[in-house]
């Protein structure tokens, strides 16, 4: 059984959701299939699908005007939410400490949080993408829970590139995240890989040790292009 989330990102209304949902009503597959969409189309999932968001406040309520709350997510029917992915560090200014609130937050109100970790082009060409991955999980992953949680290595310079690290690479990282929950107290902790994942490198991707599944921006837009990747797997 592998993950497969899809993130959906400032994309799509019901209407497209509807057709998403009808698509993957059709299919069969063991994985488990996540929709990460915009905050309009929380109450959409069913039991083919669950819902997620794609950010969370770190406060649980107040004068934060324009914010959503964990509680609010759960409330809409939600069971999942990506805290810390790259354009939220990049535009909104997410650190790691920020992101481990988003984390607490969503545990404490019964979501389930894909923690997103990874390095940006910068880091990588100074040589210090396992240095960011290990402070990504150590820093932003709150240890002191065996509750549910995922987390997703998305090299930043990959994401909606059509660039994908080699093989070896994402071997390596994944290596690392995995020594690293364990180190924690958190082995078994499902880790994903995401950044340009398509039909057509998914299975491979998804054959990498401790890759337990994927996060999917672009090619989850459509079923004709998500469909092929939850199925490359069953
Ligand atoms: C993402 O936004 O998390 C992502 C992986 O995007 P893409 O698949 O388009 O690279």
């Amino acid at each position: 059984m592998k993950i497969i989330a899809g993130n959906w990102k400032m994309n799509g209304t019901r209407d497209s959701l509807d057709a998403m949902m009808c698509g993957l009503e059709k299919i069969e597959t063991n994985n488990r299939v996540i929709l990460c969409v915009p905050f309009t189309m929380l109450n959409g999932g069913n039991d083919v699908v669950a819902i997620g968001a794609q950010d969370v406040s770190a406060h649980t309520h107040g004068a934060f005007t324009g914010e959503v709350s964990a509680k609010m997510i759960a409330d809409a029917g939600a069971k999942y939410v990506i805290v810390g992915h790259s354009e939220c560090r990049q535009y909104h200014g997410d650190t790691n400490a920020t992101v481990r609130q988003k984390a607490e937050m969503a545990l404490a109100n019964g979501l389930v949080p894909i923690i997103c970790v990874g390095e940006t082009m910068d880091e990588k060409q100074a040589g210090k993408t396992m240095a960011v991955i290990e402070s990504g999980v150590r820093e932003s992953v709150p240890s002191d829970t065996d509750s549910n949680i995922i987390i997703a290595y998305e090299p930043r310079w990959a994401i909606g590139a059509g660039l994908t690290p080699t093989a070896s690479e994402i071997a390596e990282a994944h290596t690392l995240i995995a020594k690293t929950l364990s180190d924690m107290g958190l082995g078994g902790t499902p880790v994903l890989y995401g950044a340009s994942v398509k039909g057509n490198n998914a299975a491979d991707i998804m054959s990498i040790p401790n890759v337990d599944g994927v996060l999917v921006g672009g090619a989850s837009l459509k079923s004709d292009d998500f469909i092929p990747i939850i199925t490359s797997v069953n």
